[in-house]
């Protein structure tokens, strides 16, 4: 049986959302394929009528300086993020967490928008930009549109994106000032090049030793990418005292909802080391925002 029937590469945004609508039976984008084909070849995904290749649309592979925002277009490859100097620049955990994804190969091939549009709780790339407070740019035929990037996701493995007829275009970040910074990590067995047992991001803007802004997101925390929403009230404008990373972490564990996963880790294993992670990936951004 053909996985696909028809392939089809637009030249630009619109072509993409004009070809998926008007495809004569099922159809959806593909970007690195890196997820998608094993999905189709191992079953997990029926067959589809078209597929949309966005590796061509050039509006989509675009990584740039949009005034005060750092734009990443969903079809850039993961080791075009690891290795840009501008997201350097403005989104160190990002660069942290596309250098774990994968090996070299699928660094190449794979692209950041296939990575948040396959929706894992605990996609590394995913995490990061999680953290980054990042707002993605959305087309379908009604136009265009920006989300917030928590709003991408409905949840394991399902986008809340209707992939019949939209497409994530790219991703919008706010550029770092003084006295910003950010930082990833994860808790992988060491010679993994799959999902991690846990990864942790967060970026966070300090005045002295205060915490004036934070925000926190671990995977796998949920069923969709979580922000510790409640752990970053808590710390908002505090110093960053043992006590009250105590306080942060008893606050995220309550807000949590970590999963057991078959072949990783269970729930209460994650619960038990979060805490080692969590510490270390905050005092790290914090020593960067200094
Ligand atoms: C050996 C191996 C190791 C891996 N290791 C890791 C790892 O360590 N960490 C990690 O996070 N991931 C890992 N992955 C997963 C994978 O590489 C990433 O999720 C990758 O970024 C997916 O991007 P892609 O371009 O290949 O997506 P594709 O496979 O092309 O697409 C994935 C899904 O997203 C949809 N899609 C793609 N682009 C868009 C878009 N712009 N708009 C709407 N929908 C879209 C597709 O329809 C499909 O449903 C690994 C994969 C492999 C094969």
């Amino acid at each position: 049986m053909n996985l696909w029937q028809d392939y089809k590469r637009p030249a630009s945004v619109a072509e993409a959302i004009q070809a998926l609508v008007s495809a004569p039976s099922s159809s959806m984008p593909i970007a690195g394929g890196t997820d998608l084909m094993l999905d189709l070849k191992q079953g997990r995904h029926a067959p589809v009528h078209t597929l949309i290749d966005l590796t061509f649309v050039d509006e989509m592979k675009r990584l740039e300086l949009r005034g005060s925002e750092l734009f990443i277009g969903a079809a850039v490859a993961v080791n075009r993020v690891a290795t840009d100097p501008l997201v350097g620049t403005h989104a160190q955990a990002l660069v942290e967490a596309a250098n774990l994804i994968a090996g070299p190969q699928v660094r190449n091939t794979a692209t950041i928008g296939g990575n948040v549009a396959h929706a894992l709780p605990a996609a590394d790339g995913t995490i990061a930009l999680t953290a980054l407070d990042a707002q993605a740019e959305v087309a379908s035929p009604a136009g265009t549109r920006r989300m917030p990037f928590t709003a991408l996701f409905a949840g394991p493995g399902k986008s809340a994106i209707d992939k019949s007829k939209e497409i994530i275009v790219g991703f919008y970040l706010p550029i770092t000032r003084h006295h910003q910074a950010s930082c990833f990590k994860r808790i992988m067995r060491p010679q993994g090049v799959a999902l991690p047992i846990l990864n942790c991001s967060v970026w966070l803007e300090r005045e002295k030793d205060i915490v004036t802004d934070i925000h926190i997101a671990v995977g796998p925390g949920g069923s969709t990418p979580f922000r510790a929403t409640e752990a970053e009230a808590f710390l908002r404008g505090k110093p960053l005292t043992e006590e009250n990373l105590s306080g942060a972490l008893e606050t995220l564990l309550a807000q949590a909802k970590f999963r057991t996963s078959a072949r990783r880790a269970s729930a209460d294993y994650r619960r038990h080391i979060v805490g080692g992670l969590f510490k270390d990936v905050l005092e790290t951004a914090w020593g960067r925002a200094a």
